[in-house]
């Protein structure tokens, strides 16, 4: 039954995509068929082959015990970020997804569930969204992992991260995460858009540790290079 469900999806799939062909998110032109299922990525050949990728060799944040990035926050991952964090364009969430589900799954053994950085209450009614949460949804889907949207809990809004130092970010984040509804599984993949310093994941790692959970790898869309005075996923 289960085969005949999947075969049925997977066909419902290709006839989307035929009806309705992925389109490049920062070109316009024609996407691709998705490495790994019958969803397109809304991304073209020569825009994915231009999005630098991160090197293999990133030292996990604290906390966690290993960290995935797809790519390196700079040209033209950059755009798809900021259009869907501050112009509120929710189409880069599935490129980034994707492109997020290619590059873990490939390593292995997945976690059991992702959670994605909860935003504050106030953030969250400005946007209307939170962006980790938009791109935790389509890795999920590619990946078939549940989503634990309601795990962690964000007890209040932060300052923006950019412009503080390493020190005032740990504080600024001090007590910011506490776990809401549930229990956090053994495996825990979490996931936030941009990670600059890793006090972000630091800080909500730390919690799902306390509340059970053993192993927390951090899953983010890019990653900044040292020295760079870009944002940290804290969402702004
Ligand atoms: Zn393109």
């Amino acid at each position: 039954m289960l085969t005949t469900s999947l075969t049925r999806r997977s066909l419902t799939r290709h006839a989307l995509g035929w009806l309705v062909p992925p389109r490049c998110a920062l070109c316009d032109r024609r996407g691709q068929d998705s490495p790994l299922s019958g969803w397109g990525l809304d991304l073209c050949a020569d825009c994915e082959a231009a999005c630098p990728p991160a090197p293999d060799s990133l030292a996990p944040p604290p906390g966690c015990d290993a960290v995935w990035a797809a790519h390196i926050y700079a040209s033209p991952v950059d755009t798809l970020v900021r259009e869907l964090k501050f112009d509120g364009v929710l189409a880069p969430a599935r490129v980034l997804g994707m492109l997020m589900a290619a590059h873990r799954a490939p390593a292995g053994e997945l976690p059991d569930c992702i959670v994605p950085v909860p935003l504050g209450r106030q953030r969250f009614a400005e946007r209307g969204f939170n962006q980790a949460q938009e791109i935790a949804r389509h890795a999920a889907r590619h990946l078939r992992l549940p989503v634990q949207a309601r795990l962690l809990h964000r007890t209040r809004d932060t300052e923006a991260q950019s412009g503080l130092g390493a020190a005032e970010r740990q504080g600024n984040l001090a007590g910011a995460f506490a776990i809401g509804r549930g229990r956090p599984p053994p495996r825990v993949a979490l996931v936030d858009d941009v990670l600059t310093t890793g006090s972000t994941v630091a800080a909500a790692a730390r919690v799902l540790k306390e509340a059970g959970a053993q192993w927390v790898e951090a899953w983010v869309a890019a990653r900044t290079l040292p020295r760079t005075n870009l944002d940290d996923g804290e969402p702004q």
